[in-house]
């Protein structure tokens, strides 16, 4: 049985009603060649060895395609899932911040690993990651997900200066590249760096990072731009964020431009950089990502729970830009499910342009796969069906009724009736990780016992404060 986590190298032949290439037109019938972790062909099935073919998967009502890179998530954060409701942006980064000080290393790796889980039973291959406690990579490593683990790094507030805050960073950096090569990752986990945010790291330390990040050969993640208490600090020096630096004696000018032009002007984007929500931002600040090859996370469900606003995605992608989707945290979304992200970032570009032709049903599944890919900087290794990219792919189950009688148009059944439950497979460099309910290489009942136990301590914490 060639299709194991255990047998990376098993070369074999998956089909389906429908292959969905993403860079090309839907192949009815069609069929992968997968060899060594790699596609070899995409094509029509030849229905004529199918019986006698011993290496032959066929899944019948179903749409193979690539795996979906999701270019924006926290998954240490997956243990706070359903515990931060009904709040705005700044209690509650403030209240998660605070519960963090309340986990292990243990809980955390188990937290991440629980959310990787997640992530292949949804048909996630590649992430870009956020960490902040670092345990994602063990998650990472663990679960065979790919990704890059963006290292994340603050700084307002510390007394260090910057040159000490980019010396620590590049000790974690280099400790994390050491264990990805001591467990022969490199072809499929990346480490990078992320700057946090603009009322996070101070101005002069944006350029000191993307200094080290050209050095270092490392890309950038950045939050910008998500909130209108982030708007209302930079833009003007009032709202929570600046009441709160006053009360704490951080000093604080306000520099009366958009956080884009900010961050762009302080240097922090002169490093490959991902940009992350851009929810308020416009023209000028797209044609800013432009010039410095900026690329774009979409998060639409988390920016929508958080109140935080909607991206102008057309005015993003008219400017060129390589833009994902991104589901962000649990802790703000909260279910992980490329298929709703698709839906949300459809219906609020139509809803913000009031134009149905503001996001097609095809650009959303690319959004999904092969733009999230070029966000990363990985499309030349996954993101289509195509052969001589790694053999990152999923399988969507179409015979359930909330397809029927759509399994005629795999993409719109794609985009627009289809959940993470309907994945029935998820394979990342030819290896198996999701099948039909069982995953070969973690123990997702102890992780679940693990992550609830931590959760348990996080309630205590919350009735103590
Ligand atoms: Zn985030």
């Amino acid at each position: 049985m060639p299709l194991t986590a255990a047998s990376p190298a098993a070369s074999f032949r998956l089909r389906a009603r429908w292959v969905v290439p993403v860079d090309a037109a839907p192949i009815e019938r069609g069929e992968v060649v997968v060899e060594d972790g790699r596609i070899v062909s995409v094509g029509r099935a030849d229905h004529r060895d199918t019986a006698v073919a011993a290496d032959v998967r066929d899944f019948g009502a179903a749409a193979l395609l690539p795996g979906f890179v999701n270019v924006h998530c926290h998954l240490e954060y997956t243990v706070f899932r359903g515990l931060l409701e009904e709040m705005a942006f700044f209690p509650w980064i403030r209240a998660l911040t605070a519960l963090k000080a309340h986990l292990t290393e243990d809980d955390w790796v188990a937290s991440a690993t629980l959310g990787a889980a997640e992530m292949l039973r949804a048909g996630v291959t590649t992430v870009g990651e956020c960490a902040d406690a670092g345990a994602s990579l063990e998650a990472l490593l663990a679960a065979g997900l790919r990704g890059v683990v963006f290292r994340e790094v603050f700084g307002i507030g510390s007394p260090e200066p910057a040159d000490a805050i980019v010396a620590e960073l590049a000790g974690r950096v280099a400790a994390m590249r050491a264990r990805v090569r001591e467990s022969g990752a490199e072809d499929r986990v990346r480490v990078g760096i992320s700057p946090h945010a603009p009322y996070t790291v101070p101005a002069p330390l944006f350029p000191a990072l993307a200094a080290y990040a050209n050095r270092a050969g490392l890309r950038q993640a950045i939050h910008v731009a998500e909130s209108p208490a982030e708007v209302a600090l930079i833009s003007a020096g009032a709202g929570p964020f600046a009441e709160m630096f006053a009360r704490r004696n951080i000093p604080w000018q306000p520099a009366n431009v958009s956080p884009a032009r900010y961050v762009a002007d302080a240097g922090g984007f002169d490093a490959p950089t991902l940009a992350v929500h851009c929810v308020h931002t416009d023209a000028d600040d797209a044609a800013r990502f432009a010039r410095r090859g900026v690329s774009v996370a979409h998060c639409p469900k988390s920016n929508g729970k958080l109140g935080a606003g909607v991206a102008p995605l057309r005015t993003l992608l008219d400017a060129g830009l390589a833009v994902g989707l991104g589901t962000d945290s649990v802790a703000s979304n909260n279910a992980v499910d490329l298929f709703e992200e698709m839906r949300a970032a459809v219906y609020g570009a139509r809803a913000r342009e009031q134009d149905t032709g503001a996001l097609t049903a095809n650009e959303a599944l690319h959004l999904a796969t092969l733009g999230g890919a070029t966000a990363l900087g990985l499309d030349g290794e996954i993101g289509s069906l195509a052969p001589g990219k790694r053999a990152d792919l999923c399988v969507v189950r179409l015979d359930g009724l909330h397809h029927a009688p759509a399994e005629d148009d795999p993409v719109a059944a794609l985009v627009y009736s289809a959940r993470a439950s309907d994945v029935a497979l998820t394979m990342a460099g030819g290896r198996v990780l999701y099948d039909a309910g069982a995953f070969p290489a973690l123990d997702v009942p102890a992780l679940r016992a693990r992550a609830g136990a931590a959760r348990a301590h996080l309630r205590e914490a919350m009735r103590a404060a």
